[in-house]
């Protein structure tokens, strides 16, 4: 809050694809898609007219009970571009939210399986997925969670890319492990990192053997992020649970859904009396706002050139960030994967040695790159890109001269 002090929030009045215009008239690039979630532009007319027209049929329906036309197109053209497999569908409102449901599905699942409750979880070191208690506790980021630590509980940690480690710790957990949640292949907010298809193959199988509820969680990754319309696709695996939200909708409204199989669904699927449905209701569950939006978002990306375009942009970005920063004194690594590309920052490349954190490095540079119209948010020590993927290439070749002159102090 502090801050703000010096640096006051920006009032931004309008946005209009990948720019966002302020009330003093400046115009911003938004080369972080507004926190990931924006996909296809600010303002996309197709979005924002689906939008337009279920807004004067029907705003909002308890979804007990209660279904609506929206909702049952989207699951039908989500089950032709997931992953083979991923058939049913339950509507949250956020992130988070997706999160919570697939970590309580999969542990009543195995409880209601007939082989009795297992009650640890496992995750990646450097994974991410979301702020609540549950989220949190699977999550490696002490930043967000450290204070919470009593709150918490304690998972089982995994080293992305260590596959004989992993083997050894499901040989030793595995049968008292009901899921192991995943961002696959990008861990987003620990910094863009990238691990291999082979080692999610390799998770993919300990889960199969060990009868771990294998949880993606897409929220980040999905809908054509990381060049494949889902991460999982890379690895050619269909994961237990899915957990999808941000570029769901074009990154329009709040809205998630957490997509599972026809076997975890037949675990629930039960006489009253057995009480073994799945109770977790949001109020907003299968908001129709929502549903329009994001059969909007998949038309566009099924019916249009625009992960191709986004495809062809993506080898020049690569090309032009390995150009442009590979020999920079302060550039020690860059990742791309899809549009996203990545530079981390050190004060010394020969040494690696880190910027002295209290001098706030990155926190500067994002001030300097929003006096030149580059909404760029470091995370820690690292700069990236994750724009809209109907981006224009000028517009990504003003946004890598912008970082270039800002590293360079100009
Ligand atoms: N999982 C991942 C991988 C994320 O990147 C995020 C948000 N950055 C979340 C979960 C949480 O989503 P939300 O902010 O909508 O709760």
């Amino acid at each position: 809050m502090k801050d703000y002090i010096d640096l006051p929030p920006i009032i931004i009045e309008r946005g209009e694809g990948a720019f966002l215009y302020g009330a003093d008239g400046k115009r911003y690039i938004d080369i972080i898609g507004s926190w990931w979630c924006n996909l296809l532009g600010h303002c996309n007319p197709i979005i924002s007219n689906a939008i337009k027209q279920q807004l004067d049929k029907l705003e909002h329906i308890i979804f007990a009970n209660f279904s609506h036309m929206p909702a049952i197109e989207l699951a039908e053209k989500l089950v032709t571009i997931l992953p083979k497999g991923l058939t049913k569908f339950h509507f949250n409102d956020c992130g988070s939210a997706s999160v919570e449901v697939a970590l309580k599905m999969a542990f009543q699942y195995q409880g209601q399986s007939g082989r009795g409750y297992k009650n640890r979880f496992m995750c990646l070191n450097g994974g991410y997925h979301g702020e609540t208690i549950g989220a949190l506790s699977v999550g490696s980021m002490d930043k967000y969670s450290a204070c919470f630590k009593p709150m918490l509980f304690e998972p089982i940690r995994l080293e992305a890319g260590d596959f004989d480690a992993t083997e050894k710790i499901f040989q030793k957990y595995g049968k008292q492990t009901a899921a192991l949640i995943i961002e696959p292949i990008l861990q987003g907010a620990s910094g863009m990192k990238i691990y291999s298809a082979d080692y999610l193959k390799h998770l993919k199988k300990l889960c199969d053997k060990y009868n771990v509820i294998l949880i993606a969680d897409e929220i980040a990754t999905g809908f054509g992020r990381t060049g494949k319309m889902f991460a999982c696709d890379h690895a050619n695996i269909t994961p237990d649970i899915m957990c999808l939200s941000k570029g769901l909708t074009g990154g329009y409204l709040p809205f998630a859904i957490t997509v599972t199989t026809d076997k975890i669904y037949d675990a629930f699927y039960a006489d009253f009396k057995d009480g073994k449905a799945f109770l977790h209701s949001h109020t907003y569950s299968g908001n129709p706002l929502g549903c329009v939006a994001s059969i909007a978002v998949i038309d566009i990306l099924t019916k249009t050139t625009v992960i191709d375009t986004a495809t062809k942009n993506a080898v020049w970005l690569k090309k032009t960030f390995e150009d442009t920063f590979k020999n920079h004194k302060n550039v020690s690594d860059i990742r791309s994967i899809g549009l996203i590309n990545a530079i981390e920052l050190v004060e010394d490349k020969a040494s690696g040695k880190s910027f002295d954190k209290s001098k706030r490095i990155p926190y500067n540079l994002y001030k300097k790159a929003l006096e030149k119209g580059l909404l760029l948010r470091p995370m820690g020590d690292v700069l990236y890109f994750n724009p809209p993927l109907n981006i224009e290439r000028e517009v990504l070749a003003e946004s890598v001269d912008i970082v270039s002159q800002i590293l360079d102090g100009k």
